[in-house]
């Protein structure tokens, strides 16, 4: 998976989707750009996100807010100060770590080894996983289970009061090294506040400290009762945003895993005090639904729910995704309370209720939310598709299985050759497509040539013109998955791209 994460990176590079941000300049770390055909892909990724919310849901509309907001929204929001991520710096190699995530790291080699005791059980007595798991005699495997469970609670116990020398001690004590230098020689831990500041105004003295927003759920929040009263929502109902958001992240790694500037596709829904944990339970089912119908192979997402709760929740659960350096956190779902409304409420000195006709009452609605990384499920869709395919006649190819709706390119129209009339031909069809579809028109190199680079930017049909097409008005589609080829007329080629590529 390590040799498959860094091929994913370098096709990444070499096929245009993601390039180092200043890349001349030797880069910045942790920001990216997005090339021509990887703006392609985000862009089909936010529509189709963005229908399956807004444009499918009646009772949800959309907004888009600004990335600047008044500095009072970030007190209400308690990122001024809760915002912090703790940190610990190994004296030895100088290198400076997330505290939860090296014992979360921890952990996890420790939830290795008991897996492999319980393999290597499972064989020997012939049963499954699960059943060897089930019957847990192994001794080894118990004392393994045992140090996570202690880990664990000592654990969420120093974040939940948020002591940071408890975290430290976890640290300690449990003889975590540093994984570059090995050196178990750690400072304290300190909070650092993850915002970016700037300032607004243009003469220093009164210029305003302003904060780039660090989520896109607040640009929601404080345009809740404009939404609501303009559009007319009654209680139950959502607003969506897709938009960049600002984190100063300390560990920056994973390619566009964690990203200082990154995007997020956020829903906020209201609803009825007292029902927030059925609507909860509702979109934890309906955004895993959502990631399986883009056709993931069983698996490839769980459920973790959280046991530490941020300020702001009464219950949460990521969906985590089977990146190529194991299951990590792709989408958020929490229950968030009235905290965000009440808070403003609170802060801006406006109401921020809603009469509820049915049951005559006024209110601070609760709030459940869906909060995905756009690059993060970009991640998860190319480093799932890439594939370097040995084929039958043992030649090798490297090609993209991208969803076919979510393909940069729908179709590449290809002459045969470049003379006998097809070139002229190929643009006719490439010109009568173009309105309706991303296609590419392409005639240089032999034609298999072609064919490889449209797999390797996930291109789901090449249309071939060939001799025949002049005679017959037919051309044939090459399929990507299958390089299985049909033959089809020109007149029904939009019919036939519409069945096969659309949303
Ligand atoms: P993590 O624990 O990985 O830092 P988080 O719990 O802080 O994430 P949320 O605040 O819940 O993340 O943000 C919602 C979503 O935004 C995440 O599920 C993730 O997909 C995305 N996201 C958060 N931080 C980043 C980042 N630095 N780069 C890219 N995507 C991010």
């Amino acid at each position: 998976p390590e040799d498959q994460f860094k091929n994913v990176i370098s096709h990444a590079k070499e096929y245009g989707f993601v390039f180092q941000s200043s890349e001349i300049y030797d880069g910045l770390s942790a920001v990216y750009d997005y090339g021509q055909n990887g703006a392609l892909l985000k862009n089909n990724i936010k529509e189709y996100w963005w229908r399956s919310m807004v444009q499918l849901h009646e009772n949800i509309v959309g907004l888009d807010s600004a990335i600047f907001m008044h500095p009072e929204v970030w007190k209400a929001s308690g990122h001024v100060d809760a915002f912090n991520d703790p940190m610990i710096d190994n004296k030895d190699s100088k290198k400076r770590y997330r505290a939860d995530v090296l014992i979360e790291d921890h952990m996890e080699k420790i939830r290795q080894k008991a897996d492999k005791e319980v393999t290597k059980a499972a064989k020997r007595f012939g049963e499954s996983f699960d059943e060897a798991m089930f019957r847990q005699t192994n001794p080894r495997v118990q004392k393994y289970m045992g140090q996570i469970e202690d880990i664990r609670g000592r654990f969420v116990d120093a974040l939940e009061k948020n002591d940071l020398e408890a975290l430290r001690n976890v640290i300690v004590e449990e003889g975590i090294t540093c994984p570059v230098s090995g050196s178990k020689n750690w400072t304290e831990v300190r909070q650092f506040n993850l915002m970016f500041a700037t300032k607004m105004g243009s003469v220093a003295e009164d210029a305003n400290d302003l904060y780039l927003r660090p989520e896109t759920a607040q640009g929601i929040f404080v345009n809740f009762l404009n939404v609501q009263k303009t559009g007319r929502m009654k209680v139950p109902f959502g607003i969506a945003q897709i938009g960049k958001a600002f984190r100063n992240e300390i560990v920056a790694r994973q390619f566009i895993f964690r990203m200082r500037e990154f995007e997020q596709m956020e829903m906020q829904f209201f609803v009825r005090p007292g029902e927030e944990m059925k609507w909860y339970e509702y979109w934890k089912e309906h955004r895993m639904k959502w990631h399986q119908a883009l056709g993931f192979e069983e698996g490839s997402h769980r459920y973790h729910d959280h046991d530490k709760l941020a300020h702001y929740a009464n219950a949460a659960a990521d969906i985590e995704f089977n990146f190529p350096f194991g299951f990590k956190e792709l989408e958020g779902i929490h229950s968030r309370t009235d905290f965000d409304l009440n808070r403003h409420q609170e802060f801006s000195g406006k109401k921020l209720q809603y009469f509820d006709p049915e049951i005559n009452e006024n209110y601070v609605p609760y709030v459940v939310e869906t909060s995905i990384g756009l690059d993060r499920m970009f991640l998860a869709i190319l480093s799932k598709a890439y594939e370097d395919e040995t084929l039958e006649d043992g030649s090798q190819r490297t090609v993209l299985r991208l969803p076919l709706p979510l393909a940069p390119v729908k179709a590449a129209i290809l002459p045969l050759t470049k003379k006998d009339g097809l070139p002229e031909m190929a643009r006719e069809i490439f010109n009568k497509l173009k309105f309706d579809f991303q296609v590419q028109y392409d005639e240089k190199d032999a034609i298999g040539k072609r064919y490889r680079r449209q797999d390797a930017v996930g291109t789901p049909l090449c249309i071939t013109v060939d001799h025949d097409s002049l005679e017959d008005q037919t051309v044939t589609i090459r399929h990507r998955d299958s390089m299985q080829q049909e033959r089809v007329a020109i007149d029904s080629l939009e019919a036939r791209l519409r069945e096969l590529v659309s949303m």
